[in-house]
């Protein structure tokens, strides 16, 4: 089942705008094949096809500035694309010229003694998290689009994922940026500095901007020390509560040791060995929750001690049922494929209504059960699969239907299922995008929400992109 949505026309593009483009970014650096086109112009959830009447592939800053200049004289709007993982239909154009970052893949200095490196925007994630190891250091951003999402679009999302509870989202892990700015000038905020303060902080404009006020083409990143052995346990509980306490036990029993706690409940766990091939469960037998735990050392000795000390008072405690340690780094990895394939599992399994929201984490549970009973006044036949980074106060709140006509009649009370959630979410004192952005998929409800926020917003654009060309439909719309 699809909601793919209607392409547009594509902007109309006039014959000597595309001429200077290609004259520009030269023969490697444009594209107007249908076939290698395709990737590029629909989202990863399937949900929006999109158009564009060109390719353009910058192969660096210069190349970027050359052409943001040329669209900003002619008033053509870009849309500008990473890994194009976006999950709310931010890097699609929709008519827009689209430029791909894909070629401005160097990692210019690593920096070990400074904690630091300097890559281009088109650095895929993983290939970084393994340079900083190269040097002996981590890069502590992970998430299960890592093996495509870029340096570039994971800044401008200030993306999550499953180590923000001890080393903060993108924004914290961002010491210098380098942007082509609307105009096509080239701003050098490339800097390895953690202090700084000659003013307004700009990078921190462009960071979560969702390509709406320039082009990043570079970034100066933070690095951290190794941890010298890193423990993963997946515990079988009860209740959200407990899940919650656990969380509180274990950072104290480990001295803060906790980099990554993630929550699914059973159906999660269930669509995942449906769906994913070489999935099994590493419990004996079901539980209603499961929480991944993942601690990490600086000293070996002591590690397992350590994790195990948690579960045992948590056992005591009655928090947890059930907990499996990963022995190996391959049963590590077995044990983050059955949190990380949650998204590609729920897409076997058909259409869902999907909400990535944050809520203080005292007050998860309580969230999950009111909106949960709302739901269930709305659309009887909608089951809650809210699973995620609770240990950071975000979960991936979705609403799926078991079967087709469910799903399809669920579609229909999609409006009120999720002014629904993002209520409770508002009355909870939370927020309605915790890490995916607003993309085109939010526009309407962060303007209902947070007015004034986006006239604010809608001022710094206007004072930066007075002519509107930095994708224009996401994000202020
Ligand atoms: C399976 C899966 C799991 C995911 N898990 C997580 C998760 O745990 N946490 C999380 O936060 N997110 C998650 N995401 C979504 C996440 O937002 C993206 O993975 C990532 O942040 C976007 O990177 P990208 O390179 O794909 O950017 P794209 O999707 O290409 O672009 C995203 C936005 O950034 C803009 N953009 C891209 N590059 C640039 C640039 N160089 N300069 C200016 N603007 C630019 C685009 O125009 C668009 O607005 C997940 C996605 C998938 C598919």
């Amino acid at each position: 089942m699809s909601d793919a949505q209607t392409p547009p026309r594509p902007q109309a593009l006039p014959g000597d705008v595309i001429a200077r483009l290609k004259a520009a970014l030269g023969p490697k650096g444009w594209s107007q094949d249908a076939n290698e086109l395709g990737p590029h112009i629909a989202d990863w959830r399937g949900r929006f096809q999109g158009q564009t009447p060109i390719l353009l592939k910058p192969a660096n800053t210069a190349e970027v500035s050359a052409a943001v200049r040329i669209c900003h004289e002619a008033g053509i709007a870009i849309t500008p694309q990473g890994g194009n993982t976006s999950l709310c239909g931010a890097s699609t154009p929709q008519g827009e010229v689209l430029m791909t970052l894909k070629r401005m893949n160097a990692v210019r200095e690593v920096d070990p003694d400074n904690d630091s490196m300097t890559v281009e925007a088109g650095c895929i994630l993983e290939s970084l998290q393994n340079t900083a190891a190269s040097a002996g250091r981590l890069f502590p951003l992970s998430l299960g689009s890592q093996g495509s999402a870029m340096i570039g679009g994971l800044i401008s999302t200030n993306a999550g994922g499953v180590h923000v509870l001890r080393y903060g989202m993108t924004r914290e892990l961002v010491l210098g940026l380098e942007a082509v700015l609307p105009d096509g000038t080239i701003w050098s905020g490339l800097t390895g500095l953690r202090k700084d303060n000659t003013g307004y902080d700009l990078k921190q404009l462009l960071i979560g901007a969702e390509g709406t006020l320039g082009i990043i083409t570079a970034a100066t990143l933070k690095l951290f020390p190794r941890p010298a052995k890193m423990e993963l346990a997946f515990c079988g509980l009860n209740s959200v509560e407990d899940a919650v306490s656990f969380l509180s036990l274990a950072k104290k029993v480990s001295g803060g040791a906790v980099t990554a706690f993630e929550i699914m409940p059973r159906l999660a766990l269930d669509f995942v060995l449906a769906f994913v091939p070489g999935t099994r469960d590493p419990l004996e037998s079901s539980h209603p929750w499961y929480v991944v735990c993942e601690m990490s050392f600086g000293r070996v000795e002591g590690a397992r001690e350590t994790l195990e000390a948690a579960l045992g008072e948590a056992f005591e405690a009655e928090l947890i049922s059930d907990a499996a340690i990963a022995e190996n780094e391959s049963q590590a990895l077995d044990f983050w494929r059955l949190r990380e394939s949650i998204a590609l599992a729920e897409r076997g399994q058909g259409t869902a209504i999907k909400h990535d929201i944050s809520i203080p984490v005292s007050k998860m549970a309580a969230f999950i059960k009111l909106a949960g009973e709302r739901i269930k006044t709305i659309f009887p036949d909608g089951v809650v699969v809210a699973f995620g980074h609770v240990g950071d106060g975000n979960v991936h709140y979705n609403i799926v239907g078991l079967d087709e006509a469910t799903q399809q009649a669920m579609l229909a009370k999609g409006t009120a299922i999720s002014s629904c959630v993002y209520d409770t979410v508002d009355e909870f004192g939370g927020s309605i995008s915790a890490e995916h952005g607003i993309g085109i998929l939010k526009r309407e409800e962060l303007a209902a929400r947070k007015p004034v926020d986006v006239a604010v917003m809608r001022a710094i654009k206007q004072a930066l992109d007075p002519k509107g060309i930095m994708n224009p439909r996401v994000l202020l719309g």
